[in-house]
C-alpha cells in the first residue's frame, strides 16, 4: 500500500469544512500522514479558487509537490474529483503509483521606477497590467523587439489552464493545456485612425517573452491569479514560460475539451 505525506487546503464554506473533515478521516484510516508542511501530496476542497491558494502556499515546492483538486461545487477546470468520491480517490492514492502530469506557468517579473527591488511572482492563471482611471499606455516588445504601442484599459497574460479563467471573458482563445506557451490578450484597445494595435489575442511561443515598458508614470494594477498587487509605478513587466511547472496527480483523465463543453456549452440536443 502507498503511504502519502499529504496536505489538504480548503475554503471556508460549511459543506466544504464538512467535506474536509470527512477526507482528513478517511486519509489518517488509511494510513497516510497528515504533513501542512512538506506534503508530497496537496489535496484542495473548494473550487477552482482554492486550488490556485493551494498553488501560491506550495509554490516554493513545486519539484516535490503534486496537486489534487476536489470540487464541492459544480466540477472545475483544475478540480478532478467531487465531494461525493472520496473513497474512490483514497483508494487510487493507496494502490496506485504516482502518476502526473505537468502543466506551464507563467513567470512575472515587475520592475518599478523608484528603483525598488524587482519583483518577483509565478502565476497559474494570469497576470493582469490595468489602469483604471485614464488610458494604459504601454510598449510591447516580443523578444526585446517593439511590437506596438498598445494604448487602452490594460493587458492579460494567461497560461494555458488559465485560459479559460480570465482570458476567456476578455475574447481570448481556449488553449490545451498541453501546449507550452503563453497567451497576450487585450483589455478593450483604443483603436482608431491614431491609434493601433494587433486587436487579437496574441500565443508566444516557449523560446519567447514578452516584456511591456509603461510609457507614462501613473500607478497600474497588477494582479498575479487572486491577489492584486500594491498600486505603484511600474515601469517594466517581463512576462514567459517559467521553469517551473504545476504537477497534478493524475489517477483517471478528463478530457479537456469535454470539460470545456461542460463548464460553459452544457448538454447538447442532438
Ligand atoms: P472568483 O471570483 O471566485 O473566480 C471567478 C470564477 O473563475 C470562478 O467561477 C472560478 O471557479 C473560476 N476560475 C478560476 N480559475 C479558473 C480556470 N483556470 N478556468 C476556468 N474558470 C476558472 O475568484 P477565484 O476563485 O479566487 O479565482 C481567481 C481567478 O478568477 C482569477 O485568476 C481570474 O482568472 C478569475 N476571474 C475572472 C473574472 C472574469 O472572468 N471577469 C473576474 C475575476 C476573476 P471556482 O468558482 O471554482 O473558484
Ligand atoms: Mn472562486
Amino acid at each position: 500500500m502507498v503511504k502519502l505525506k499529504i496536505a489538504v487546503v480548503h475554503n471556508k464554506t460549511e459543506h466544504t469544512l464538512q467535506i474536509t473533515a470527512e477526507l482528513l478521516e478517511k486519509l489518517v484510516a488509511a494510513g497516510h500522514t497528515i504533513d501542512q508542511r512538506n506534503p508530497e501530496l496537496v489535496i484542495s476542497v473548494g473550487g477552482d479558487g482554492t486550488l490556485l491558494s493551494a498553488f501560491h502556499l506550495y509554490s516554493h515546492k513545486l519539484d516535490q509537490v503534486r496537486f489534487i483538486g476536489v470540487h464541492t461545487g459544480h466540477l472545475g477546470f483544475y478540480t478532478d474529483w467531487r465531494d461525493y468520491e472520496l473513497d474512490d480517490l483514497i483508494e487510487l492514492l493507496s494502490t496506485r503509483k504516482d502518476e502526473s502530469v505537468s502543466y506551464p506557468l507563467l513567470d512575472v517579473r515587475i520592475t518599478y521606477r523608484n528603483g525598488k527591488p524587482t519583483k518577483h511572482f509565478l502565476s497559474l492563471n494570469e497576470s493582469i497590467v490595468k489602469r483604471t482611471d485614464s488610458t494604459m499606455v504601454a510598449d510591447i516588445y516580443i523578444r526585446d523587439e517593439l511590437f506596438e504601442r498598445f494604448r487602452g484599459d490594460g493587458l492579460s497574460v494567461s497560461t494555458p489552464t488559465g485560459s479559460t479563467a480570465y482570458n476567456k471573458s476578455i475574447g481570448g482563445a481556449v488553449l490545451h493545456p498541453r501546449i507550452n506557451a503563453i497567451q497576450l490578450a487585450e483589455i478593450a484597445s483604443l483603436n482608431n485612425r491614431v491609434f493601433r494595435t494587433l486587436g487579437s489575442p496574441m500565443v508566444i511561443a516557449s523560446h519567447e517573452w514578452i516584456e511591456l515598458r509603461m510609457q507614462d508614470s501613473a500607478e497600474c494594477l497588477v494582479t498575479v491569479d487572486q491577489f492584486q498587487l500594491q498600486q505603484e509605478e511600474i515601469k517594466s513587466i517581463f512576462y514567459r514560460i517559467a521553469e517551473e511547472k504545476i504537477q497534478f496527480a493524475s489517477y483517471r483523465h478528463t478530457h479537456f475539451w469535454r470539460r470545456v463543453r461542460d463548464a460553459f456549452i452544457g448538454e447538447i440536443e442532438e
